[in-house]
Protein backbone atom coordinates (compact mmCIF):
# COMPACT_ATOMS: atom_id res chain seq x y z
CA UNK A 1 0.00 0.00 0.00
CA UNK A 2 2.69 2.43 0.79
CA UNK A 3 5.09 1.26 -1.83
CA UNK A 4 2.52 3.72 -4.72
CA UNK A 5 2.81 7.27 -2.70
CA UNK A 6 6.09 6.83 -2.13
CA UNK A 7 7.29 6.30 -5.60
CA UNK A 8 5.00 8.85 -6.50
CA UNK A 9 6.55 11.09 -3.74
CA UNK A 10 9.94 10.72 -4.82
CA UNK A 11 9.04 10.76 -8.55
CA UNK A 12 8.23 14.52 -7.31
CA UNK A 13 11.29 15.44 -5.66
CA UNK A 14 12.66 14.27 -8.50
CA UNK A 15 11.47 16.61 -10.57
CA UNK A 16 11.47 19.54 -8.42
CA UNK A 17 15.48 19.23 -8.03
CA UNK A 18 15.80 18.88 -11.55
CA UNK A 19 13.71 22.31 -11.77
CA UNK A 20 16.06 23.61 -9.54
CA UNK A 21 19.01 22.52 -11.58
CA UNK A 22 17.69 24.22 -14.68
CA UNK A 23 17.67 26.93 -13.06
CA UNK A 24 21.09 26.94 -10.90
CA UNK A 25 23.21 25.32 -14.33
CA UNK A 26 24.35 28.14 -16.60
CA UNK A 27 23.01 28.13 -20.38
CA UNK A 28 23.93 25.87 -22.86
CA UNK A 29 25.73 26.55 -25.92
CA UNK A 30 22.81 26.45 -28.53
CA UNK A 31 25.00 24.11 -30.82
CA UNK A 32 26.31 21.49 -29.12
CA UNK A 33 23.88 21.94 -25.97
CA UNK A 34 26.66 20.80 -24.17
CA UNK A 35 29.38 23.31 -23.05
CA UNK A 36 28.32 26.33 -21.43
CA UNK A 37 27.91 29.77 -22.72
CA UNK A 38 25.86 32.96 -22.82
CA UNK A 39 21.91 32.33 -23.06
CA UNK A 40 21.74 32.21 -26.83
CA UNK A 41 25.32 31.94 -28.22
CA UNK A 42 27.57 29.82 -29.05
CA UNK A 43 30.63 27.97 -26.85
CA UNK A 44 34.22 28.78 -27.02
CA UNK A 45 34.88 25.09 -28.77
CA UNK A 46 32.37 25.49 -31.22
CA UNK A 47 33.10 29.23 -32.11
CA UNK A 48 36.73 27.67 -32.52
CA UNK A 49 34.88 25.65 -34.85
CA UNK A 50 33.66 29.00 -36.99
CA UNK A 51 37.01 29.99 -38.34
CA UNK A 52 36.73 33.65 -40.73
CA UNK A 53 38.33 33.55 -44.26
CA UNK A 54 41.80 34.74 -43.73
CA UNK A 55 44.00 35.84 -45.89
CA UNK A 56 45.26 35.04 -48.62
CA UNK A 57 41.59 35.28 -49.91
CA UNK A 58 39.89 36.97 -52.82
CA UNK A 59 39.27 40.64 -52.41
CA UNK A 60 36.12 40.26 -54.51
CA UNK A 61 34.40 37.15 -53.34
CA UNK A 62 35.49 36.02 -50.38
CA UNK A 63 37.24 32.88 -51.95
CA UNK A 64 40.42 31.80 -49.56
CA UNK A 65 43.01 29.89 -51.27
CA UNK A 66 44.62 26.88 -49.82
CA UNK A 67 48.15 28.61 -49.65
CA UNK A 68 49.20 29.67 -46.26
CA UNK A 69 50.88 33.11 -46.73
CA UNK A 70 50.95 35.57 -49.23
CA UNK A 71 48.60 38.26 -49.95
CA UNK A 72 44.81 38.86 -51.28
CA UNK A 73 44.57 38.79 -55.16
CA UNK A 74 41.94 38.32 -57.39
CA UNK A 75 40.82 34.40 -57.64
CA UNK A 76 40.58 32.72 -61.35
CA UNK A 77 36.96 32.94 -61.88
CA UNK A 78 36.93 37.29 -60.55
CA UNK A 79 39.89 37.74 -62.80
CA UNK A 80 38.25 35.87 -65.70
CA UNK A 81 34.84 37.73 -65.46
CA UNK A 82 34.90 40.11 -62.96
CA UNK A 83 31.60 39.68 -60.66
CA UNK A 84 29.09 42.76 -60.89
CA UNK A 85 29.46 43.31 -57.02
CA UNK A 86 32.02 45.67 -55.81
CA UNK A 87 32.48 42.94 -52.63
CA UNK A 88 31.34 40.03 -50.94
CA UNK A 89 32.23 38.89 -47.25
CA UNK A 90 31.13 36.39 -44.97
CA UNK A 91 31.42 35.37 -41.70
CA UNK A 92 33.16 32.62 -41.66
CA UNK A 93 34.22 29.16 -43.97
CA UNK A 94 31.45 26.94 -44.93
CA UNK A 95 33.14 23.79 -42.50
CA UNK A 96 32.65 22.63 -39.43
CA UNK A 97 30.55 24.42 -36.70
CA UNK A 98 29.46 26.87 -38.99
CA UNK A 99 28.10 24.32 -41.36
CA UNK A 100 26.51 22.65 -38.74
CA UNK A 101 24.76 25.86 -37.52
CA UNK A 102 23.82 26.78 -41.15
CA UNK A 103 22.20 23.49 -41.77
CA UNK A 104 20.28 23.29 -38.27
CA UNK A 105 19.36 26.86 -39.07
CA UNK A 106 18.27 26.40 -42.70
CA UNK A 107 16.73 22.87 -42.91
CA UNK A 108 15.97 21.82 -39.78
CA UNK A 109 13.50 25.30 -38.71
CA UNK A 110 16.38 26.10 -35.20
CA UNK A 111 15.30 29.59 -35.49
CA UNK A 112 17.23 30.81 -32.28
CA UNK A 113 20.23 30.29 -34.44
CA UNK A 114 19.73 33.67 -36.16
CA UNK A 115 20.88 35.94 -33.30
CA UNK A 116 24.16 34.48 -32.93
CA UNK A 117 24.65 33.67 -36.35
CA UNK A 118 24.04 37.38 -37.33
CA UNK A 119 26.50 38.40 -34.67
CA UNK A 120 28.89 36.55 -36.47
CA UNK A 121 28.15 38.59 -39.30
CA UNK A 122 27.79 41.78 -37.81
CA UNK A 123 31.83 41.30 -36.30
CA UNK A 124 33.34 40.61 -39.88
CA UNK A 125 30.81 42.97 -41.93
CA UNK A 126 31.75 46.17 -39.60
CA UNK A 127 34.59 47.63 -41.16
CA UNK A 128 33.51 47.18 -44.85
CA UNK A 129 29.97 48.38 -43.86
CA UNK A 130 31.53 51.80 -42.53
CA UNK A 131 32.99 52.50 -45.86
CA UNK A 132 30.07 51.46 -48.31
CA UNK A 133 27.60 53.24 -47.20
CA UNK A 134 25.18 51.22 -47.92
CA UNK A 135 21.29 52.50 -48.59
CA UNK A 136 19.00 49.12 -48.58
CA UNK A 137 19.54 45.62 -47.52
CA UNK A 138 18.23 43.32 -49.83
CA UNK A 139 17.79 39.19 -48.67
CA UNK A 140 17.82 37.23 -51.20
CA UNK A 141 14.50 36.14 -51.92
CA UNK A 142 13.49 32.42 -52.55
CA UNK A 143 10.89 31.20 -55.66
CA UNK A 144 7.38 30.80 -53.83
CA UNK A 145 6.78 27.39 -54.12
CA UNK A 146 10.06 26.93 -51.75
CA UNK A 147 9.58 29.52 -49.69
CA UNK A 148 5.83 27.84 -49.00
CA UNK A 149 7.90 24.19 -48.61
CA UNK A 150 10.14 25.76 -45.67
CA UNK A 151 7.91 28.04 -44.07
CA UNK A 152 10.53 30.80 -44.11
CA UNK A 153 13.38 32.38 -45.91
CA UNK A 154 16.33 32.29 -44.05
CA UNK A 155 18.58 35.67 -45.52
CA UNK A 156 15.31 37.85 -44.32
CA UNK A 157 15.27 36.22 -40.88
CA UNK A 158 19.21 36.68 -41.21
CA UNK A 159 18.72 39.90 -42.27
CA UNK A 160 16.40 40.86 -39.26
CA UNK A 161 18.89 39.42 -36.90
CA UNK A 162 21.48 41.64 -38.04
CA UNK A 163 19.67 44.86 -36.92
CA UNK A 164 21.56 47.11 -38.91
CA UNK A 165 20.38 50.52 -37.47
CA UNK A 166 19.15 52.83 -40.14
CA UNK A 167 19.75 50.10 -42.76
CA UNK A 168 16.03 49.41 -44.08
CA UNK A 169 15.08 46.19 -45.37
CA UNK A 170 13.72 46.19 -49.00
CA UNK A 171 11.42 42.41 -48.67
CA UNK A 172 9.83 42.81 -52.00
CA UNK A 173 12.29 44.59 -54.10
CA UNK A 174 14.12 41.34 -55.24
CA UNK A 175 11.35 38.47 -56.49
CA UNK A 176 12.46 35.04 -57.49
CA UNK A 177 10.41 34.83 -60.65
CA UNK A 178 11.39 31.55 -62.01
CA UNK A 179 11.85 28.15 -60.52
CA UNK A 180 15.55 26.99 -60.81
CA UNK A 181 17.20 23.14 -60.79
CA UNK A 182 19.33 22.70 -57.75
CA UNK A 183 22.55 24.18 -57.71
CA UNK A 184 24.57 21.50 -56.23
CA UNK A 185 26.11 19.76 -58.58
CA UNK A 186 26.54 22.16 -61.04
CA UNK A 187 29.61 23.79 -62.42
CA UNK A 188 30.18 27.55 -61.95
CA UNK A 189 28.97 28.52 -65.24
CA UNK A 190 26.10 25.77 -65.49
CA UNK A 191 24.93 27.65 -62.13
CA UNK A 192 25.36 31.36 -63.73
CA UNK A 193 22.76 29.71 -66.74
CA UNK A 194 20.44 28.15 -64.70
CA UNK A 195 19.83 31.62 -63.11
CA UNK A 196 19.30 33.19 -65.77
CA UNK A 197 15.99 35.27 -65.58
CA UNK A 198 15.51 34.05 -62.42
CA UNK A 199 15.06 37.24 -60.56
CA UNK A 200 13.63 40.50 -61.22
CA UNK A 201 12.80 43.74 -59.57
CA UNK A 202 9.39 45.01 -58.64
CA UNK A 203 10.33 48.43 -59.22
CA UNK A 204 13.31 50.39 -60.37
CA UNK A 205 16.02 52.32 -58.07
CA UNK A 206 17.63 55.43 -58.27
CA UNK A 207 21.11 55.05 -57.28
CA UNK A 208 20.91 53.42 -54.28
CA UNK A 209 23.86 51.11 -52.56
CA UNK A 210 22.30 48.14 -51.88
CA UNK A 211 23.75 44.87 -49.55
CA UNK A 212 22.78 41.78 -50.85
CA UNK A 213 22.70 39.21 -47.93
CA UNK A 214 22.51 35.59 -48.49
CA UNK A 215 23.44 32.70 -45.85
CA UNK A 216 26.18 30.63 -48.37
CA UNK A 217 28.12 31.45 -50.79
CA UNK A 218 30.15 28.99 -53.27
CA UNK A 219 30.37 29.80 -56.92
CA UNK A 220 28.94 33.19 -56.13
CA UNK A 221 26.09 32.80 -59.21
CA UNK A 222 22.94 33.54 -57.24
CA UNK A 223 25.29 36.96 -56.06
CA UNK A 224 26.43 37.53 -59.36
CA UNK A 225 23.13 37.24 -61.01
CA UNK A 226 21.21 39.27 -58.11
CA UNK A 227 24.11 42.06 -58.63
CA UNK A 228 23.29 42.38 -62.03
CA UNK A 229 19.27 42.79 -62.29
CA UNK A 230 19.86 44.89 -59.06
CA UNK A 231 22.62 47.24 -61.30
CA UNK A 232 20.37 46.87 -64.45
CA UNK A 233 17.10 48.00 -62.34
CA UNK A 234 19.47 51.57 -61.13
CA UNK A 235 21.12 50.64 -58.02
CA UNK A 236 24.13 52.76 -57.71
CA UNK A 237 26.44 49.79 -56.18
CA UNK A 238 26.06 46.48 -54.96
CA UNK A 239 28.06 44.53 -51.92
CA UNK A 240 27.39 40.66 -51.08
CA UNK A 241 27.11 39.59 -47.26
CA UNK A 242 27.05 36.12 -47.03
CA UNK A 243 26.88 33.65 -43.82
CA UNK A 244 29.21 31.07 -44.72
CA UNK A 245 31.78 30.76 -47.69
CA UNK A 246 32.28 27.68 -49.17
CA UNK A 247 34.28 26.80 -52.41
CA UNK A 248 33.41 24.21 -54.94
CA UNK A 249 36.26 21.77 -53.82
CA UNK A 250 35.11 22.32 -49.65
ZN1 LIG B 1 29.14 24.47 -28.39
ZN1 LIG C 1 37.10 35.93 -56.54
Amino acid sequence: MLRFPLRRYLAGMRRESLGLLEIALPSVCLLCRQMPSRPGTFCAACLLGMPPVASPRCPRCDLPFTAMDGSDHLCQACTLLPPPFLWARSAGLYQDSLRRAVQRFKFQGEFNLDRPLAHLMRGMLQQSLEEFKADLLVPIPLFRRRLCQRGFNQSLLLARALRLEGLPIATRLLRRVRETAPQSGLKAFQRRRNLRGAFALEKSLRGERVLLLDDVMTTGATARECSRVLLSGGAGAVAVAVLARASLHA
